[in-house]
């Protein structure tokens, strides 16, 4: 049997059932590290020798018949965004490249308290500002099934463990579709929680107002198995709801009989890859035959989102990342003539290109001069997108749309044009500035062997119901068009 093919919910079953031990397939997944972290790039930390002491450590508990936690014994993959006590959290900078925080991030301390063993850190873009993991300090994440593509962003580290079975399952975070267009890419599953359903303490902050640490797997089941873990209300994060959230995985029934899902027009024009367009229509039509109402809706306010996005976003990033200056913690430059002389060459030497830009743009439109006509409409844009949405789930209970506007491009395509760069993010980032939650399943694949990925959104806190309905299709497809997207 090879371990590291197996979901972490079948893992967790045949550990239950004494198949195999947790050091066994904590160790299959060390070796496949090995072998293939090098070319792909995931990882920026492997935790060998602390994964083997977890991994024992939950064998022994196991042992003593000890009751088990959901997850136990499964090896997982972090950001490298989300704290971790003890292990270096660089977050893809230079800037934090010596930074080892003192403690865990509320998603790493619930997962350990529910057994899971930590691999590593993943590779990610710079404070996961990208879409394809050009912007790590750490260098270039490759797509497990094309090592000349990029693997999606910002949380491309995490999806091509994932894919490549590095990781059987692994946290990364969204702000404006990270996880999603990286799942896509990478043909794995991706949830973006509702926001304030996961804590955030612990995370990195980019855009505080959209930030959200989000579950990456291999399959519908997972995803739930790994959001009962991390979801909830955290005192030490006043953004996290006490929503008394659900057992997710009671959401995992194949039926979606009288399902209202609606397919936003505006959705499948303009610049979308024609097959990507297909696979997602086609993913209606099963949804059709399997009982669901099929309905056309509106969503016009899609053509502003994108440049709301990136305003709000830049705005709150410019203000997260002054913190960063060589005094409190962190890269400091070695030399310099005065205090103002250490800001300027420790920020300047420290962040990166698309970094910097975020930072310029974020003080822009927060100048006074600017505020009014940048900032504040966009946040009235975000106010109005909430609202088109809120309309929407009047008509229908879910909305489905492509993940991303194309498949997985070649690494460098897109580098030099950073309005096409920034598209990859129209369809993700709406879910962002509206507080919603939305999952992104393989729908296929384009003529090139690419996955496809579609979306799943739904209202804020009901995850359960976009989780049925990936669930569904999924049983009914038997995964990405039955085909085994493992390498
Ligand atoms: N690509 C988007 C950005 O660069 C979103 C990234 C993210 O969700 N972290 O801002």
């Amino acid at each position: 049997m090879e371990l590291t093919k197996l979901t972490a919910c079948k893992a967790a079953d045949k550990i239950r059932k004494k198949e195999f031990s947790v050091p066994e397939l904590t160790q299959a997944y060390l070796d496949r590290i090995g072998e293939l972290n090098e070319k792909i790039g995931a990882y920026i930390t492997v935790c060998k020798q602390d994964a083997g002491k977890q991994a024992d450590n939950i064998q022994k508990k196991i042992d003593n018949n000890g009751e088990l936690p959901l997850l136990a014994g499964i090896p997982a993959g972090i950001s490298d965004n989300i704290c971790t006590s003890g292990v270096l959290t660089s977050c893809g900078s230079r800037m934090l490249s010596n930074f080892v925080p003192p403690y865990d991030a509320t998603a790493v301390k619930k997962l350990s308290q529910n057994g899971a063993v930590m691999l590593g850190k993943l590779n990610m873009d710079e404070f996961a500002m990208g879409s394809s993991n050009e912007t790590s300090w750490y260098g270039q994440v490759k797509n497990p099934l094309d090592y000349g593509r990029v693997p999606g962003g910002s949380s491309g580290g995490a999806a091509a463990a994932v894919a490549s079975q590095m990781a059987c399952f692994a946290l990364g975070s969204d702000t404006g579709g990270s996880v999603r267009l990286a799942s896509s890419f990478c043909g794995v599953v991706g949830l973006k929680p509702t926001y304030g359903a996961v804590s955030r303490y612990g995370l990195v902050a980019f855009a505080s107002s959209m930030d959200q640490i989000a579950p990456v797997t291999r399959d519908v089941a997972d995803c739930a198995a790994v959001m009962n873990s991390i979801a909830g209300h955290d005192p030490l994060d006043s953004t996290s709801r006490d929503y008394g959230h659900e057992d997710y995985t009671l959401s995992l029934k194949s039926d979606v009989k009288g399902l209202k899902i609606g397919l936003p027009k505006e959705y499948f024009s303009g610049g979308i890859q024609k097959e990507v367009k297909e696979k997602v229509l086609d993913a209606a039509k099963v949804f059709e035959s399997l009982g669901a109402e099929i309905e056309e809706i509106s969503l016009p306010l899609l053509e502003y989102a994108l440049p709301a996005y990136y305003i709000i976003s830049s705005a709150e990033a410019s203000s997260n990342l002054a913190q960063y200056d060589g005094i409190k913690y962190g890269y400091r430059t070695r030399q310099f003539e005065d205090l103002v002389d250490l800001y300027k060459k420790t920020r300047g030497e420290g962040f990166g290109e698309e970094v910097k830009r975020r930072i310029l743009v974020g003080t822009y439109v927060l100048g006074a001069g600017n505020y009014d006509a940048c900032y504040n409409k966009a946040l009235k844009v975000k106010r109005m997108i909430f609202e088109e949405y809120q309309n929407a789930y009047q008509k229908v209970e879910v909305i489905l749309v492509p993940t991303a506007p194309s498949t997985a491009f070649k690494i460098g395509e897109k580098t030099a044009d950073l309005l096409d760069m920034y598209l990859n993010d129209v369809y993700t980032v709406p879910v962002n500035l509206a507080g919603l939650c939305a999952i992104s399943v393989p729908c296929g694949f384009d003529s090139s062997g690419l996955p496809v990925g579609m979306q799943l959104i739904g209202k804020p806190y009901d995850e359960g119901t976009i989780l049925r309905a990936a669930f569904t299709y999924e049983k009914y497809t038997g995964g990405n068009g039955g085909i085994d997207c493992g390498i």
